[in-house]
């Protein structure tokens, strides 16, 4: 019978010696559980959408437990772009400032919520856990988190003793695919309200639209290697740069639509109290000078403040503003 949760070990980046070491040890271990199947991949991030890897995971069934050096939202979110899809599930693997950020981040109050991209898609018949193998130093509390989750999902707990080629035992099995490195924004739809900022301020055409109108990142090959403007820019924090070294960028946990989290804190640049939007225009001028194009300023679409909250019945000055972008 076919396995109902599949573990999938996506590598770093680099091949660091001791993390490609911890994947064997958590892959190795893990393939000794006999309900589980376990695949080593490259680096999410890095796979090309029809490449081996991408095709395989689209195919598996059931639930899966996903360990990569991401932060889990930058994870899901990646899969999900990809046609890997499923309720996004906890995993307690965390680093320490993101359970600071969680904290601060919760609680959005019941009458602010607004419809995200996520709400309108049909309910997912399976679970995905995603962990930050960054929280661990060695493959012991993965292991053991792996067995919580598969307890979690109703699965009849599993033996924590290692058995290859043991009875029901299985190998695990690793994926060698092209995986260059890569840099492309990953929208967090959990968040994304689909207010089409991000497709205003990107000169670069990264960005587009499905048939159901609903934003997409429709050309990732064409943003600019290491600009993270547009995630400056996005009011809910729902773009990601999975790779970038500022945390909230690359995903760690905060607040939806800056309600209560001061975003310019979050996401400004690297002088204190320098505004993130004249920050997010700076870089992108910086890469349409690199691209041998005019820079623009604040002057273009995108840099501006973001829209009136969707939950405030427009005054006289928005439906002004309104039919001045009409008449634009
Ligand atoms: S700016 Fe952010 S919330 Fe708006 S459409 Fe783009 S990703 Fe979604
Ligand atoms: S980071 Fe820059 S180039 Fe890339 S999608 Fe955003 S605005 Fe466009």
């Amino acid at each position: 019978m076919k396995p109902q949760i599949t573990v999938i070990v996506s590598q770093g980046q680099s091949s660091h010696p001791a993390k490609r070491a911890m994947e064997s040890e958590i892959a190795e271990r893990l393939s000794g559980q006999h309900q589980l199947d376990v695949l080593v991949v490259p680096n999410l991030y890095d796979l090309r959408p029809d490449g081996a890897t991408l095709n395989a995971l689209r195919a598996l069934p059931g639930h899966l437990i996903v360990l990569s050096w991401l932060y889990p939202r930058a994870a899901h979110w990646i899969l999900d772009r990809n046609g890997v899809s499923g309720a996004m599930e906890t995993s307690l693997l965390r680093l320490p400032t993101d359970e600071e950020e969680t904290e601060e981040a919760e609680g959005e109050p019941e009458g602010d919520r607004v419809e995200r991209v996520a709400d309108t898609r049909p309910s997912p018949s399976r679970s995905i856990y995603c962990a930050d193998l960054r929280a661990c130093e060695s493959a012991e509390p993965v292991v053991d988190e792996v067995a919580r989750i598969v307890g979690e999902l109703g699965v009849p707990s599993v033996s924590a003793t290692h058995t290859p080629g043991g009875n029901g035992a299985r190998e695990w099995r690793q994926i060698d695919d092209e995986a260059d490195r890569r840099w492309y924004p990953v929208i967090d739809f959990s968040r994304c309200t689909n207010c089409m900022e991000c497709i205003d301020f990107c000169l670069f055409g990264v960005y587009g639209v499905d048939g159901a109108e609903t934003i997409l990142v429709e050309q990732p090959d064409n943003c600019r290697k290491g600009c993270p403007a547009c995630s400056r820019v996005c009011p809910e924090n729902a773009i990601l740069f999975p790779q970038h070294k500022t945390p909230a960028i690359a995903g760690a946990p905060a607040a939806a639509g800056g309600f209560k989290i001061d975003l310019s804190r979050l996401f400004g640049g690297p002088s204190p109290g320098e505004d993130a939007l004249a920050v997010a225009a700076r870089e992108r001028d910086e890469q349409l000078l690199a691209a041998g194009r005019q820079p623009v300023g604040t002057a273009v679409a995108g840099a501006r403040p973001p829209k009136r909250p969707s939950d405030r019945a427009p005054d006289e000055l928005d439906a002004l503003v309104d039919a001045l972008d009409e008449f634009d």
